[in-house]
This record gives structure tokens, sequence and C-alpha cells, in this order.
């Protein structure tokens, strides 16, 4: 793509001096997991990181960027705190187990806070996200010598070959989840078996356990819809939903991270958030882009394939080339 070879090449330009360049004063990434291991329900919907490649990432945002726990980062937003560089927020969607038994003792031992948006629905394996039961179906497809053909039917493709089928079920939406079900049961998949043998989420006791430990543990909805496809209604109601859940347990009620992405939702959502005045901000993950709601953060993705100091280059780049044509800000309507 051209957008890509001109991204690519001013990039390259960037000095190593990130921190000076950067062109907000805060740095917000977002990471899912951490692994060296092969996760089936993952693997085909996230690309995540190896501990080493994690580690090499926060040694490289270190160097230009002072990572804030969470008051301070509140403090800072109200300009209540000076830091000495610009500030770095780490942070981690869906609360998988990894959190607890991988990321948070790296971040212990380098002194990093993080905050997990979790969503109350998977908590204590009782569910798995549709898109982790994707990733595994489309895992089984992988490892299957014969497909039933009735699966082919059931998702009314012409083609008969693999890679159309897992592409195919990897495209199934939040409102289409139930099919996954069906898909599951032809496929010889149990989803249930699979989830009380690996536990892909935290428990509410690790939960629990890493609050006491100073990590963050807010809201990334009920059970992970895209919100631009749900009404005002439906939207509030899995906001409010998971904002008691966090405040009855004691957990950071006071934020939220959107599930999949902020794209395409309007005004008046953020008009109905924030009437709850105890909600602080809320979380995209369009990359270093301003929004015209103020109490709207960006994060960056850090899972692309490719290593920090790239992701953070080629963000700082991209800022720098839409700011030319004034689309740096993400305007809401
Ligand atoms: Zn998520």
């Amino acid at each position: 793509m051209m957008k890509d070879k001109i991204i690519n090449a001013l990039a390259a330009l960037e000095t190593d001096n990130l921190g000076k360049s950067f062109p907000l004063d805060y740095c917000l990434p977002l990471y899912h997991t951490v692994s060296d291991q092969d996760l089936p329900h993952i693997r085909n919907v996230i690309r995540y990181k190896t501990t080493k490649q994690f580690e090499q990432d926060l040694d490289y945002i270190s160097q230009h960027f002072q990572f804030v726990d969470w008051r301070e980062f509140k403090d800072f937003t109200s300009g209540n705190f000076k830091p000495k560089k610009k500030i770095a927020l780490l942070t981690f969607d869906d609360g998988f187990s990894e959190f607890y038994d991988i990321i948070a003792p790296i971040l212990e031992r380098k002194g990093i806070y993080a905050c997990n948006f979790i969503n109350p629905a998977f908590v204590d394996n009782q569910d798995m996200m549709f898109r982790c039961k994707a990733s595994l179906l489309a895992d089984a497809v992988e490892k299957k010598k014969t497909i039933d053909p009735e699966i082919y039917v059931a998702l009314s493709l012409g083609d008969t070959d693999k890679p159309t089928l897992k592409k195919k079920i990897l495209s199934i939406n939040y409102q289409e989840r139930d099919i996954l079900n069906g898909l599951a049961e032809k496929l010889e998949v149990d989803f249930k078996a699979y989830s009380a043998e690996y536990k892909p989420y935290l428990s509410f006791e690790e939960l629990k356990t890493l609050t006491h430990k100073g990590f963050g543990i807010s809201s990334h909805s009920w059970d992970h819809p895209k919100y631009k496809d749900l009404s005002l209604k439906e939207q509030m109601e899995t906001t409010d939903q998971t904002f008691a859940y966090l405040k009855d347990n004691g957990f950071l009620y006071e934020s939220f991270a959107f599930p999949f992405t902020d794209f395409q939702v309007r005004k008046e959502f953020f008009d109905e958030l924030f009437k709850n005045e105890e909600i602080f901000c809320s979380f995209g993950c369009a990359g270093v882009k301003l929004d015209s709601e103020k109490r709207n953060f960006q994060r960056i993705p850090m899972e692309m394939g490719e290593s920090g100091e790239a992701i953070l280059k080629k963000e700082v780049a991209y800022f720098k080339l839409k700011k030319l044509i004034n689309k740096n800000t993400i305007l809401r309507k």
C-alpha cells in the first residue's frame, strides 16, 4: 500500500529522541496479553508478544517516557502532576489470565503500573468472548483432516476450502455469536471443557489480589460488544452494569475502555456516560490521535507484529502527516 510506504519512509526519518518528537504529552500503550506459549483461543485474533518482546517494548518506552500510575495519570490530566518526562500509562484489555501469571511479575520487577480493562461476563471463566471462540474454531478447522460439509452449508459458503471457512468463522460478529456454538458442536470443540482446562481469564480472586498489589481493574463493558452496533440504551445498559459490578467489588470503577473500538460512537453516548460523575475518563484505541471528546483518550495498539519502537515511530510520523491535512482529531456528532 502507498500509505504504508509513505509512513515507513517518514518513520525512518524520526529521530531517536522519541520523547521529544512525540506530539502529545502522554503515551497510552495498549496490549491484551503476553505469552511465550501458543494460545489457540487468542492466536487467530491477536498478535500478542513474547515476554522478551514485551520487556523490550517496556525498556524502550521507559527510555523516553515516565510510566505513571492511575492517581498520577488523573492528576496529570487535571494539571496537578508535573512529570520529568512525558508520561506513559500502560493498559491491557480483556482480563486474560497471563496478566496474573506472566505480566504482573514483570511489571512488579520493573516497578510499572498497569490497568486491565475486563469484562465481568468472563471472570472466573464462566464464558469466553466470542472472538476467542472463533479463534478456537479456526484452530480446529486447521487441524481437522475432513470438514463436515454441513458446516459450509450452515455458513452459506459456496467455496469449500479451509482458508475461506476460517475467514468466515473469524468474521462472525457479536450479534451473530450464537452461530459459534452450533459450529463448535460440528467441529467437536467444547468451549466449556477448554475454559475449565486452560482458564483463559482471570479469576475473581486474582482480580482482588491484583488490586491489592496496586494494579487497576476497570471496565471494558459486560461482554465485549461493538458499541457502534448497539442502540444508546444497549450501550448504557452494558456500561452501567459493569460500573456497578466494579464499584460493588472495590475495583477501579472510574474509567471505561471501549471493547473493539469507539469508531462511529456518537456524542450522545459520551454525554450520557459522563452524566455519571464518578466516571473520570474513557479510552479508545485509534493510536496517537486527539478526540473532540476531551475525556476520551486514544491508546496505541502495540500488537501489530512489530517492535514497540517501530510502532511508536510510525505513530508519530502518521500523526504529523495527518496534522498537515487537519485530520488528527476524531470529531463526534
Ligand atoms: Zn477487548
